[in-house]
């Protein structure tokens, strides 16, 4: 099924996301409706926030960008109860993102490019491993939005002054995209 992205000033996505039992009712169901739902609006990610709920669960799909990064053929992967727990600030890099929940922004963000996750993956299975490349800038994107945090919060304040305007529009349900979206403003 797919479901509708939650926009840029729905409070969802400002909420720190709860971790789930592994054994949630219906988890199965909603990872494979979040599949759907990105695959349908083209990302290559999606946290449980944008779909509307306060919870740990992220799906990425970096097959859609293998033509480009080989080493992803295949990668479809679920993460239930995902944290960050250690960052390597040696090494950063700035690149450009965009994000469902905010309709027709790019901006460069600087993240560092390894860092150590724990999660469930959903057989259940516990991980505990160093992360580098595009998946860890993907993860860093996506695990931001379960603790309520998008990645215009990370742009530079200059940034952020000039895109103001495009952001007040999106809070007033004033943009356009391809994929059913609830926008947090009546549209
Ligand atoms: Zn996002």
């Amino acid at each position: 099924m797919i479901l509708p992205i939650y926009i840029y000033g729905q409070p969802v996505l400002r909420k720190v996301a709860e971790d789930i039992p592994a054994d949630m009712p219906g988890l199965s169901e909603l990872v494979q409706d979040m599949f759907e739902t990105l695959a349908e609006s083209e990302g290559i990610g999606l946290a449980a926030p944008q779909i509307g709920k306060a919870i740990r669960v992220v799906v990425i799909d970096l097959d859609v960008i293998s033509d480009d990064l080989p080493e992803y053929k295949g990668f479809r992967r679920a993460y239930i109860n995902p944290h960050i727990v250690e960052y390597d600030d040696s090494k950063t890099e700035t690149m450009e993102e965009g994000c469902l929940s905010l309709p027709a922004i790019h901006e460069n963000v600087t993240r560092p490019t390894r860092i150590r996750v724990q999660y469930l993956d959903d057989a259940q299975q516990q991980h505990d491993e160093w992360v580098d490349g595009y998946l860890a800038r993907v993860m860093q994107h996506e695990f931001d939005h379960l603790d309520g945090k998008m990645f215009i919060d990370r742009i530079s304040p200059l940034r952020k002054q000039l895109i103001k305007s495009k952001l007040r529009a999106i809070l007033q349900g004033r943009f356009r995209c391809a994929y059913k979206a609830k926008a947090a403003a009546k549209r």
